[in-house]
């Protein structure tokens, strides 16, 4: 069954060798199954004809019927384009053709009606179609043409003679081989409780449907089955992990309640005791945790951790700790210095930049099992790094790692997998959570420490600067700190260094009184250590920097943070670095500061930036702006090379999805049931072939 849509795309009646090799290097398209996996990015409806005087912006494609007036070649050399006017019965619009301009000049008939196809632009009041394609108008044949596909091609197969069109051909050869072959995928009641389109209907209208409906229906049906087996994978991960996982049991208390009644320094939070407990209660379950503590900046995360961290020692386990990087790592390692201390406990920093000499202090006291605590970078993962016996691995910001760097963790001890809880402080929509963690138990701190004021965030144009900076001086009277920050804007880094060095010596001319500090990528890890050090210590008033700033720095005297092109940042990157502010008792503010002109999406970031502060639904908007494949540290991962669903927008569907993913598991893990045969069918066959599946993983 399988096999024939294993059939090289070489036997398909019409394609030669050439074009095979073609596809195959191109597209990746090597098989039946490639080409029927193919789905037309869009459909046009050829059907519909538009009035010019209905053309609006923002208009997809459109055609119109007109007669084409004037026609001339303009402009000279490379700039050299065909203009022409074409006029209905409401008016008119220009086509203009930049290639092959004198060759549809000469086939260009006066009085002949035309159908252009094309997408039209405005400019001012009038509206223009670049390259439209152009046919003679024949009213009879218009009314029989449904939906044409439109397919994903390359400039190197279009001069192969392979376009849309021509794919659209093949694919209609191919399906009426294929149709009657096409194995159902999905089991009898999901079809018929979600209403879906049979497997070789759906695969037939996503192509060809006959109307719009259809196509949605194909395109529901694609989905659902897209999503459910991505779930199912996960969640089959998960049941194979926690059925062979065996965790160390860690359920010491005597450790965190001498560290709650002398020096807990703050009431925790209710959302900080709950997921306490919840990690507890996997922690000694004698089953190895895998957990996701999502937390929005400044939510406490890192006392979470350190609880679970005297959890974990107090049972007799060591505990590693793991950073994106080194400035980070140095914080939770001195946030951390007291406590340790004074509960009598060894921590060591192990990042890129330790001597050999210490690394290998650390070392032996890992091995002897003396070294309780390991915080540090990736520098974690080396090999020589071997713990005596390891209980709780913590990743912050697992974001910046991939699924890979987290897996190597749980290597790190021989005879136990170490519980492993992962935070990230970026908040990831729900939707993509569960596709890139579906593997992983969540837990959120929805609550911020008491005392905390939502920062007040602003937009202002370049032109009110002296207002702006006027409302700092009357900041740093008042003893607080200031934070600038610049976007990387150039391609260059120098350019980038010019400009925050620009920035700096502007700031300086300023504020002639306060004391300045300017941190940048480029800087040697010392220096920009001890600038840093100088604004924590509050002896700078005002940190000039770029977004090296933006993950975990503490300074809770800082109440202001100006952002310098903020057009320029992306809403996650904007909500981290307002994260920096706030994080004290006093008002703090976030300055968005642009030009004039800035685009109609940076218009949208900024006014969410001013109209929230909750960072899922900020999230929200960032995935619904960039859509999920620009999601910071998703590319890597692989799992959203999504053929048909969209993370952005089919959220409740995944949901869904995974909801019938969970029952069919709950009741047959093996899927050895009569009716999960399909299931049991498709998995096989896509782990033979396909993509998708195996990068998951
Ligand atoms: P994040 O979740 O961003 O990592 P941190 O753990 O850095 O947040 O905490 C931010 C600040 O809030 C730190 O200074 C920390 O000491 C403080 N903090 C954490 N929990 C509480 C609490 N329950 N009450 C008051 N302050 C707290
Ligand atoms: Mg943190």
């Amino acid at each position: 069954m399988t096999s024939f849509f294993n059939t090289k795309i070489d036997y398909l009646k019409g394609v030669g060798e050439r074009m095979a090799q073609a596809l195959r290097s191109e597209l990746n398209i090597a098989t039946y199954g490639d080409l029927l996996q193919h789905y037309p990015f869009r459909h046009e409806d050829r059907s519909q004809y538009h009035k010019i005087a209905e053309v609006e912006e923002d208009m997809p494609y459109i055609q119109v019927i007109g007669k084409v007036r004037r026609a001339e070649l303009v402009g000279e050399g490379p700039k050299k384009r065909l203009v022409a006017v074409l006029q209905d019965d409401t008016g008119e619009l220009e086509l203009v053709w930049f290639q092959g301009a004198k060759w549809i000049l000469d086939r260009l008939k006066a009085e002949v009606a035309y159908v252009a196809f094309g997408k039209p632009t405005r400019f001012g009041s009038k509206y223009s179609i670049a390259h439209p394609e152009m046919e003679v108008y024949m009213p009879q044949a218009s009314e029989a043409k449904p939906l044409q596909p439109v397919y994903a091609t390359t400039e190197k197969l279009k001069r192969s003679r392979i376009d849309s069109k021509a794919i659209a051909r093949m694919q209609k050869r191919l399906l009426q081989l294929a149709y009657d072959k096409i194995p159902e995928t999905l089991p009898l009641h999901l079809i018929e409780r979600y209403q879906l389109l049979p497997k070789r209907d759906a695969l037939l209208h996503i192509h060809f449907p006959e109307n719009y409906m259809l196509l949605e229906q194909a395109r529901f049906r694609l989905k659902f089955e897209e999503l459910f087996y991505i779930q199912l994978r996960l969640l089959k991960l998960k049941i194979t992990k926690m059925a062979k996982s065996l965790g160390l049991v860690l359920g010491d208390t005597k450790l965190v309640h001498q560290f709650y009644e002398r020096y807990l320094p703050f009431e925790l939070t209710n959302a900080q005791k709950r997921v306490i407990r919840e990690i507890f209660e996997d922690l000694r379950s004698g089953r190895q945790m895998n957990r996701l503590l999502q937390g929005d900046v400044g939510s406490g995360k890192t006392m979470v951790a350190f609880i679970c961290m005297l959890i974990a020692i107090g049972s007799g386990a060591q505990v590693a700790m793991m950073a994106p990087t080194e400035i980070l790592a140095e914080q939770h390692y001195r946030s951390l210095e007291d406590f340790v201390d004074k509960l009598g406990l060894n921590m060591a920093l192990l990042t890129g930049s330790t001597r050999k000499k210490a690394r290998r202090a650390i070392d032996e006291m890992l091995q002897s099992g003396d070294l309780h605590i390991l915080v540090g970078t990736h520098a974690l993962l080396e090999e020589h790094v071997q713990f005596k016996n390891l209980g709780l691995s913590i990743v912050d910001e697992q974001h910046r790692f991939g699924v890979a760097q987290r897996a190597k963790l749980w290597q790190k001890n021989d005879a136990y997998d170490p519980h492993v809880l992962v935070m990230t402080a970026t908040p990831i929509p729900r939707t993509l959570a569960m596709t890139l963690y579906g593997d992983l138990d969540v837990s959120v701190i929805d609550e911020l420490p008491a005392g905390r004021k939502p920062v007040k965030t602003v937009h202002r144009f370049d032109k009110h600067r002296l207002r702006v900076f006027g409302f700092l001086r009357e900041q740093i009277a008042e003893g607080r700190q200031i934070y600038i920050v610049y976007p990387l804007i150039e391609e260059s880094e120098k350019l980038d260094l010019k400009h925050l060095q620009d920035g700096y010596e502007s700031i300086r001319r300023a504020f002639p009184e306060a004391p300045v500090s300017c941190v940048h990528g480029r800087m040697r890890p010392a220096d920009k250590d001890y600038e840093m050090q100088l604004f924590v210590a509050g002896q700078t008033k005002i940190m000039v920097a770029t977004t090296v700033i933006e993950v975990g720095v503490n300074v809770p005297n800082a109440s202001v943070m100006v952002i310098e092109n903020a057009d320029r940042f992306g809403l996650a990157q904007l909500h981290q670095l307002r994260g920096r502010v706030g994080r004290g008792a006093d008002q703090s503010y976030c300055i968005l500061m642009t030009d004039y002109k800035i685009s109609k999406e940076s218009k949208i970031r900024i006014q969410t930036m001013e109209r929230t502060t909750d960072g899922f639904e900020i999230a929200d908007m960032d995935l619904k702006l960039r859509g999920p494949g620009d999601i910071e540290g998703t590319q890597q991962s692989g799992i959203l090379d999504l053929l048909v669903a969209d993370l952005s927008k089919d959220g409740k569907l995944l949901q869904e999805a995974r909801q019938a993913a969970i029952e069919i598991l709950d009741k047959d893990p093996d899927l050895a049931a009569q009716v999960h045969w399909p299931i049991l069918q498709h998995i096989q066959s896509l782990k033979k072939e396909t993509i998708n599946w195996s990068k998951i993983s």
